[in-house]
């Protein structure tokens, strides 16, 4: 049987019960009429046992057919909102960590820094870059690369203050935003999660992980996020220069 010979005759079976209910409720309202000693006769009972046929009608019809077409609009709609928000989850955290997206964080900085122009509070901009990552995924694998990966991650996340935003920048770059703290805050934020990630052990790895980090502080005389995500890259090389697993602030000139 064809998809489209099924569905009409489900449509001929469900006309076929409405029509049978609604002779039933005809068949009982003339039997009320009766029973009440009121005759067909009359033309006004003809015309009320008339309507409440018409009314029976149009409520099997609307439980019928109209009924479960909205359920399944509304079904519908709801796994669309669904998907909508399973879309938007993908585009704003980063699958491997977890953590905000390049993008996400990339926006998050932006809001911050128009809110500190704003307002006038402080606000600094962490890049952290993992040591000599390279040599781990040669050495344990590209697997055992994204198991710490999203170790650091996790770690990083514990430390993350409730309006600190943490996202991955790109490979193993992150990027950290931390509003209302001025450079010796995040100086001192930076320096715990140096010692944290350091202070972590991942199975199979004798050695420990470790990672650099360059930290910036908004400065009103800045245009843009770029020259803060900028300057902090700039003291993450410093860092990197110094012997790597240190934290170096920029300084604005
Ligand atoms: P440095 O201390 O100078 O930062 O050295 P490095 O080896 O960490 O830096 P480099 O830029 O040479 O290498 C980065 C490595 O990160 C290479 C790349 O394969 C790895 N990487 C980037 N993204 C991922 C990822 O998603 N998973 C894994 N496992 N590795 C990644
Ligand atoms: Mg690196
Ligand atoms: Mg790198």
């Amino acid at each position: 049987m064809t998809h489209s010979s099924a569905l009409a005759g489900g449509f001929v079976l469900m006309i076929v019960k409405i029509a049978l209910v609604a002779l039933l409720v005809e068949a009982f309202i003339m039997w009320g009429f009766y029973w009440l000693g009121m005759g067909l006769s009359n033309w006004r009972f003809a015309l009320l046992d008339a309507g409440l046929l018409a009314v029976t009608v149009a409520v099997i019809a609307y439980f019928a057919f109209v009924r479960p077409k909205e359920r399944q609009i509304q079904a519908m709609m709801a796994a669309l909102e669904e998907a909508k928000l399973k879309a938007e989850n993908l585009s704003r955290f980063d699958a491997l960590t977890g953590v905000l997206s390049r993008r996400a964080i990339l926006d998050a900085i932006d809001d911050e820094v128009d809110r500190a122009k704003r307002n006038g509070h402080a606000l600094t901009c962490l890049m952290l870059d993992l040591d000599h990552f390279k040599t781990i995924n040669d050495t344990h694998g590209h697997q055992f690369g994204d198991i710490a990966l999203h170790r650091v991650a996790q770690v990083v996340s514990e430390l993350c203050r409730t309006n600190d935003r943490l996202g991955r920048y790109g490979g193993e770059e992150f990027l950290m935003i931390l509003p209302d703290t001025r450079i010796d805050g995040a100086i001192r934020l930076a320096e715990r999660v140096r010692l944290a990630v350091a202070e972590t052990h991942l199975d199979r790895l004798e050695e420990r992980i470790t990672l650099s980090i360059g930290v910036s502080e908004w400065h009103h005389d800045e245009r843009s996020s770029k020259t803060l995500i900028a300057r902090a890259d700039r003291a993450l090389l410093e860092a990197k220069a110094a012997g790597r697993n240190h934290v170096v602030a920029s300084q604005w000139v």
